[in-house]
């Protein structure tokens, strides 16, 4: 192989592995939980419940604060569920429960947010889209009311632009001034122009209204990874709001997971974004929560946050012929996932923790000895001994019909010994 000048080992620049700064956003407080201003991203998730059914609701904001999501959003749709978000919020404080609640807004927030002020003081945050605030000229008076209730209230707004119902009168606008250039851009260009023109002017229109520039934050969200992210950078660049990022109707399973994963990852990489939805289509039968921990992941897998330990697992070959590995390495994400809500409030930093479970002795110890806790299976044809490895040292060899439980102690017994114990 052919070296260039540059590629000389004498000369290499360290690799650096961070993703870029943060970029600093003004900073906004939604209830107890802050955004922007360079405190780490924050996680948020939306209910699919009727908010009329103050029970249902109340359990899956619970299940979904349970899960990790720092914010809930609700739609408030009309009278009875505008009724019922007092009473959430209550049932919520019962269950010892102060995640803040986000309003989802569409035509008619500004009257219910008028006539139900309970609603308006119960939640954290209006949400609100400037596509669906109200037609031609109810628009303007529709959008200064709801700006100021936010400010009667105290509440911040995400102005969140969607391309599936962006403000048609400055879609039409930035059409005509499209017209009317020389070299006229494509339909594409124009229409995140739109979205970024959209989501900037109506926070201006929101300062001019009253509300302070702390207590607004911007979405823009469509559907195409790439439009995202074009979208989101330019937003960046033009403004220092705090924002919130989600590719919408990203899809059901590994579409919607892949989608989300791939727009997201570029724009944190890039220090976009102080808050993250995922706009996961549940399948059948299948958890809300899902989201929460999709969101999770991309945080942690990325070095920006921590919220349980990861375990790190090869993805089993032709050395390693039984389920027996890969029913390990699932018992075992479930299970730190399911302790973690009574470990996050016992010990600090348990977060952090690292488990590798591998499927032969190949890379099994190697991966083992980079984690704090890693065991590597027997694979096909070697000796039934399963070596454990603690904070890069050989620790036990495990043996016969009992390895699961007997790792489940070993990670049990380094928790409650390594990490450091909340006192009360
Ligand atoms: S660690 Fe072993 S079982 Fe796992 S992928 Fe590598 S060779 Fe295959």
């Amino acid at each position: 192989m052919k070296m260039t000048q540059n590629s000389s080992p004498s000369c290499l620049d360290p690799i650096d592995a961070r993703p870029r700064a943060r970029r600093l956003t003004r900073a906004v407080t939604v209830g107890r939980v802050h955004v922007g201003g360079g405190v780490p991203v924050v996680v948020q998730s939306m209910t699919n419940t009727d908010t009329a059914d103050v029970l249902g609701t109340a359990m899956q904001v619970a299940e979904l604060a349970r899960a990790g999501s720092e914010l809930v959003r609700i739609t408030v749709n009309n009278e009875a569920a505008a009724r019922a978000v007092p009473h959430i919020r209550d049932r919520l404080l019962a269950l010892n429960m102060d995640v803040p609640l986000v309003g989802d807004f569409h035509y008619n927030g500004h009257k219910l947010l008028t006539d139900f002020p309970a609603c308006a003081e119960a939640l954290a945050k209006f949400r609100i889209n400037p596509g669906n605030v109200g037609s031609g000229a109810k628009r303007d008076p529709q959008f200064a009311a709801i700006v100021e209730l936010a400010c009667r209230y105290d509440k911040p707004v995400r102005i969140g632009v969607n391309w599936g119902s962006l403000d048609p009168s400055v879609l039409a606008r930035i059409m005509d001034e499209n017209a009317g250039r020389a070299e006229p851009r494509d339909a594409g260009a124009v229409m995140r122009e739109a979205l970024v023109v959209s989501a900037l002017e109506s926070a201006a229109k929101a300062e001019e209204y009253g509300l302070a520039g702390n207590r607004i934050i911007l979405s823009a969200k469509v559907s195409s990874v790439q439009d995202l992210i074009a979208v989101y950078r330019d937003l960046a660049n033009r403004s220092d709001y705090a924002l919130h990022l989600g590719l919408t109707e990203a899809g059901m399973g590994s579409k919607g997971i892949v989608a989300s994963t791939a727009a997201l990852a570029v724009l944190l990489q890039e220090g976009i974004g102080d808050t993250i939805r995922i706009s996961l289509t549940p399948e059948p039968g299948g958890s809300r929560t899902q989201e929460v921990v999709v969101a999770q992941e991309i945080l942690q897998t990325m070095g920006l946050r921590a919220f349980t330990p990861m375990v790190t697992a090869c993805p089993g070959c032709g050395r390693t012929t039984s389920t027996f590995f890969q029913e390990l390495a699932s018992g075992i994400q479930d299970y730190v996932r399911k302790q973690m809500p009574v470990w996050r409030d016992q010990y600090d930093g348990v977060e952090n923790m690292t488990l590798a479970v591998m499927g032969c002795v190949v890379n099994g110890p190697g991966e083992s000895k980079h984690a704090n806790i890693g065991i590597s299976l027997p694979g096909t044809g070697e000796t039934p001994a399963a070596p454990v490895y603690v904070d890069g040292e050989k620790f036990v060899t495990l043996r016969g019909d009992n390895i699961g439980a007997e790792f489940k102690a070993i990670v049990d017994d380094y928790v409650a010994t390594k990490y450091v114990k909340k006192s009360g």
